[in-house]
């Protein structure tokens, strides 16, 4: 990729900008992307702040890019000390019930962060929002703090307004729909059971939500993993409101070159898809770490197999659940002509980009909704916690790519105790209905969307110019510090 404009090659010291990940994978991956390709910037030298083990995930990608030519550095620190087996270090190798260790660990790694940035004074730092003291660390170094999201701007603007307006106090139900206020484009309703837990309850987003929020708006500027065109009046509204500056370069998925999945049963899904037929097989895969309950996973698992569709499904969960005694019985070999199920972890992108796949069922984390677009699949939406939800609603009610597996009782709870099973006949007659009705038009409309996703991070499309524009700014930041005048 080629940059224009400051810095580069001429013997001065290089941009430093330290890129700070959350501990998930769908966090540590894009934000990696983003570092890889600030390195492919002449005048920049990114360094990626994390733990042993997610650096572990991230080092086949970032050794890739350094035999081209691009470097990242690594900058570790041990993971703080919360009472988790060794190497688990993030919410994708976390138990459901440890996962609250996690948060913990975040807490814990605002001294951390003091110390390693008061100490290696970086020219920049690109942080996770979790992380909302680093705006205050950067203002006691005069240098910018840039807040990074992987959720999108809808979704964000969606949860600003309600932790705003709190209109969801006011209903008589959990279930009784309601009008999200002040949202551009088409009026969505939603219902209080199926909004994140931080807006319902009192979680350690609550707690740290107004922290997150004003050093949002203190800080520097915002980077989100969406693109303009898939957003455009939300992204203008975030501009004024919930930022100073923002830059929207994604899909990153669709920039980067994500050799993290690399090893991860890629030869044997591609094999599989091979011999099918183009656009035969429903991809089934719900992020990096949500795991479903044992009877949740023998419906689904029947459901697959009465759709009569071909499919392939990834199976997460911790070590109790991959001994897969949850599993109907001789269910694999009776299924193994249509269904492929993979345990563990597999190349998303890899398999969404194959012509085989024609449906994709997802649980609408914001990293898979743009992968989903970034390929053109339409999609079976199954959303489960956050702002899944949410992401639900742009994908099938604001651009009509895709529809619903349940229409009955949801819950956006992380406890499994308060989901409703949805049983294997609803999932197989969703997955046929889909294919029988609806699919060739939202077919269509997804592939318009892989083309506009390509050619914004083309080189003169949105993203990239906005990449550009975001380096662009820091290193003129950073000279007029320099040279005494910011
Ligand atoms: N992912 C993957 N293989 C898997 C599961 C997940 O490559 O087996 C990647 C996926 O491509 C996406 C990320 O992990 O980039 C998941 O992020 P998302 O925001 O969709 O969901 P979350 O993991 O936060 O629930």
């Amino acid at each position: 990729m080629a940059f224009a404009g400051e810095g580069g090659s001429d013997g001065q010291r290089k941009l430093r900008v330290f890129f700070i990940p959350f501990f998930a994978a769908s966090h540590i991956i894009p934000m990696t992307e983003l570092a890889c390709l600030f390195a492919g910037h002449p005048g920049v030298e990114p360094t990626i702040v994390t733990t042993p083990a997610n650096a572990n995930l991230i080092r086949p990608t970032l050794d890739h890019h350094a035999a081209s030519g691009c470097h990242v550095h690594l900058l570790l620190h041990p993971f703080p000390s919360v009472d988790l087996p060794a190497s688990v270090e993030n919410l994708s190798t976390v138990s459901a019930e440890e996962s609250w260790k996690i948060y913990k660990a975040v807490e814990l790694c605002r001294d951390i962060h003091h110390k390693l940035l008061t100490h290696h004074v970086p020219d920049a730092i690109i942080a996770d929002i979790p992380y909302w003291w680093t705006t205050d660390i950067a203002g006691e170094l005069g240098i910018p703090r840039i807040t990074f999201h992987v959720v999108g701007v809808f979704p964000q603007i969606i949860m600003n307004n309600l932790a705003k307006n709190r209109v969801h106090d006011n209903v008589p139900n959990d279930s009784h729909p309601f009008t999200i206020p002040d949202l551009p484009g088409p009026s969505i309703t939603m219902v209080k059971s199926e909004l994140p837990e931080f807006l319902r309850l009192h979680d350690h987003v609550t707690h740290a939500w107004d922290n997150m929020k004003r050093s949002q708006l203190e800080s520097y500027g915002v980077v989100v993993n969406t693109f303009y065109e898939l957003e455009r009046e939300y992204c203008d509204l975030f501009k004024v409101v919930d930022s100073q500056r923002a830059w929207f370069v994604g899909p990153l998925a669709l920039r980067g070159k994500r050799e993290v999945e690399a090893s991860f049963n890629k030869e044997r899904c591609m094999r599989w898809l091979e011999k099918k037929e183009v656009g035969s097989v429903v991809f089934v895969c719900f992020g990096s770490w949500y795991h479903f309950k044992d009877e949740q996973l023998r419906e689904l698992a029947l459901g697959l197999e009465g759709s009569g569709k071909d499919f392939i499904w990834v199976v997460r969960g911790d070590d109790e659940k991959m001994k897969m005694e949850w599993m109907p019985e001789g269910y694999e070999e009776r299924v193994k002509e249509k269904g492929l199920v993979v345990k563990g972890w597999v190349p998303q992108a890899a398999i969404l980009g194959h012509e085989g796949v024609g449906v994709f069922m997802t649980h609408c984390g914001w990293n898979s909704v743009l992968e989903g677009l970034s390929f053109g699949k339409p999609v079976l939406t199954w959303p489960l916690v956050f702002d899944q939800f949410i992401n639900e609603r742009f994908l099938v009610e604001v651009l009509k790519v895709g529809v619903r597996v349940w229409d009955g009782f949801r819950s956006s709870s992380e406890n499994d105790k308060d989901k409703v099973v949805v049983p294997a006949e609803a999932i197989a007659r969703a997955m046929k209905k889909f294919s029988e009705s609806n699919e060739e038009e939202m077919k269509k409309r997804a592939v318009q969307w892989k083309e506009i996703a390509g050619d914004a991070v083309e080189e003169g499309g949105s993203s990239y110019k906005d990449l550009n524009c975001l380096i662009n700014e820091l290193l003129m930041f950073n000279k007029k510090k320099k040279n005494g005048s910011q």
